[in-house]
C-alpha cells in the first residue's frame, strides 16, 4: 500500500491533492490474494480519484469487516471531486455494461474504462464494486474482498527497512519465535532462531556475524540476561547490539538491562510495529533507540497541521505508537500549547493559516527552554533550496508528504533517542 502512496503520491502532488492512506488496526499485515489484480483495481481507482479531483484529497482506506480469521477487507477511495450523477454512477458500475475493449485500446484508458476494468477485476476476486457519490460532493469507490491473512505469501509485499541485515533471535516459545522471523522476513530480514540462552551463546562463537541479537528474558537454561551478560563478557561477542524482550512487571530487569548497555528493551506482548522500528533504529544508529513502549509513552509529541484529516491520521498513527499527541492548527496555537505543557518533539506543518510552520519554529528557537526540542518539518513543496531554508530555521530535519507512516515513526524515534542521549550527556 505504501508502496502505491509512492508512486501516485507525485501525480497528487503535483495538482496540489492530498493523497492519505490510512490501513486500518485489524488488518493483517499479509494476506494472501491476488497482488497484482488487486494493485492494478487501487492503481485504476485513485488514479481516476486524482484526475477528477481539482483540489482537496484523496483518501485511501484499508479496513478488516466482520470478525478474526473470517478475513475479509474493505477498500475504499474517497475524493472531494465533482462527483458523479446517479445515472452515470450506475452505467459504470452496472454488471451488465459494455466489456473493456480488448488489445490496443488498453494503452489509453479513459474514466470509463479504467472503472470497467477495476469493477471486473474486483468481480474476479470475488467482490463488486460499488460507488457511493453525488454530483459536486465527491465519489467514494469501495468494495470488498474474501482475503484471509496469509502465513507467509506475498513476497511483493515484503518491505526494504531492514533488507541486508541479520538477526539472531531466542525465545523459548515457538509460536514466538514464528512470529518474529515473520516480522523481520517482512521488512526483509534474514533471521536465525534459537530456543535457549546455552544454544544462542553456542551459535554466536560459532558464527559472530549477525548486526544483532534479540533475546526473550525468559528462556529455559541460561536467561535473557545471563546470556546478555555472557555476550557483553565475551571479547568477540562483546560490541553485538542487543534487544531484550522484557516484562513490565519486573522494574529490575530494565536496571540489569542499562548496566549490560542493551540496545534497546521492549515490554511484552511485543507489539509489531515496536520490534521492526526498535531493531531499525538498533540496527542503523546503535543507540538505546526505543527504550521500547515505555519510552514511547513518556513521549508527549506536538502535531502542528491545519489539515483536519491529516491531523487526526498524523495523532491516530502516533497514538497507535504509544506517544501522547496534543495538537494546534496553526503556529500560535502551538506556542500556546507549548506554554501548557513540556512537549518532547514537535511534527510541524509548514504551510499554516495565520502564522506559518518557519516562523512558528523562529519563536519556539528563540526561548532557551524550546530550543533543542527535535522539530520534524512536514511539507508538499520540497522545492529547491527549501530544505536550507527550513533547516536555517531551526527545523531539524523535513518529511516530504504525503507522510510515509514508517518513515514517520523511524524519524521520530530517532530524534527523540538523539535527544535523550543529549540530556543523558548533559
Ligand atoms: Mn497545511
Amino acid at each position: 500500500m505504501e508502496g502505491l502512496v509512492d508512486i501516485l503520491g507525485g501525480q497528487a502532488t503535483s495538482k496540489g491533492i492530498h493523497l492519505f492512506c490510512h490501513v486500518n488496526p485489524g488488518v493483517p499485515p499479509v494476506v494472501s490474494g491476488d497482488p497484482q489484480r488487486l494493485r492494478q483495481v487501487l492503481i485504476n481507482l485513485i488514479g481516476n480519484a486524482i484526475k477528477f479531483t481539482a483540489a482537496g484529497e484523496v483518501d485511501v482506506r484499508v479496513s478488516a469487516t466482520g470478525e478474526g480469521q473470517a478475513g475479509r477487507i474493505r477498500f475504499s477511495v474517497r475524493d472531494t471531486g465533482q462527483g458523479i450523477a446517479p445515472e452515470q454512477a450506475e452505467r459504470i458500475l452496472d454488471s451488465q455494461g459494455p466489456a473493456p475493449p480488448s488489445g490496443r485500446s488498453r494503452r489509453h484508458p479513459g474514466v470509463g474504462l479504467g472503472l470497467t476494468i477495476a469493477r471486473q477485476l474486483v468481480a474476479l476476486m470475488g467482490g463488486q464494486l460499488q460507488l457511493e457519490s453525488a454530483p459536486e460532493a465527491g465519489s467514494t469507490f469501495y468494495f470488498e474482498l474474501p482475503l484471509p491473512p496469509s502465513e507467509r505469501k506475498a513476497i511483493e509485499m515484503q518491505g526494504t527497512l531492514l533488507a541486508g541485515r541479520r538477526f539472531l533471535a531466542a525465545d523459548e516459545n515457538a509460536t514466538n519465535r514464528q512470529l518474529i522471523r515473520e516480522l523481520l522476513e517482512q521488512s526483509g530480514a534474514e533471521v536465525e532462531l534459537t530456543s535457549g540462552g546455552v544454544e544462542t551463546i553456542r551459535n554466536l562463537l560459532d558464527d559472530p556475524a549477525y548486526d544483532c541479537v534479540i533475546l526473550n528474558s525468559i528462556l529455559p537454561d541460561l536467561d535473557g540476561l545471563s546470556t546478555a551478560a555472557m555476550i557483553r563478557s565475551n571479547r568477540t561477542l562483546e560490541q553485538l547490539p542487543l534487544v531484550l524482550m522484557i516484562s513490565s512487571s519486573e522494574p529490575d530487569e530494565v536496571q540489569r538491562c542499562e548496566e549490560l548497555k542493551v540496545n534497546a528493551t521492549l515490554t511484552k506482548p511485543i507489539r509489531r510495529d515496536v520490534l521492526v522500528r526498535a531493531v531499525h533504529a538498533v540496527v542503523t544508529s546503535g543507540g538505546f533507540a526505543e527504550g521500547g513502549a515505555r519510552a514511547a509513552g513518556e513521549a508527549t509529541i506536538l502535531v502542528v497541521e491545519d489539515n483536519e484529516v491529516n491531523l487526526r491520521l498524523a495523532r491516530e498513527l502516533l497514538r497507535r505508537a504509544g506517544y501522547t499527541v496534543v495538537t494546534a492548527r496553526d503556529g500560535k496555537e502551538a506556542l500556546r500549547q507549548m506554554d501548557q505543557q513540556a512537549v518532547d518533539a514537535i511534527l510541524m506543518d509548514i504551510q499554516l493559516p495565520d502564522m506559518d510552520g518557519i516562523e512558528a519554529t523562529g519563536r519556539i528557537r528563540e526561548t532557551p527552554a524550546w530550543a533543542e526540542i527535535p522539530i520534524i518539518a512536514m511539507t508538499a513543496h520540497a522545492m529547491k533550496g527549501d530544505a536550507e531554508r527550513f533547516l536555517e530555521a531551526g527545523v531539524d530535519t523535513c518529511l516530504s508528504k504525503p507522510v510515509n507512516q514508517t518513515a514517520l515513526l523511524n524519524m521520530l524515534a530517532r530524534e527523540l533517542a538523539r535527544r535523550r542521549e543529549e540530556l543523558g550527556a548533559a
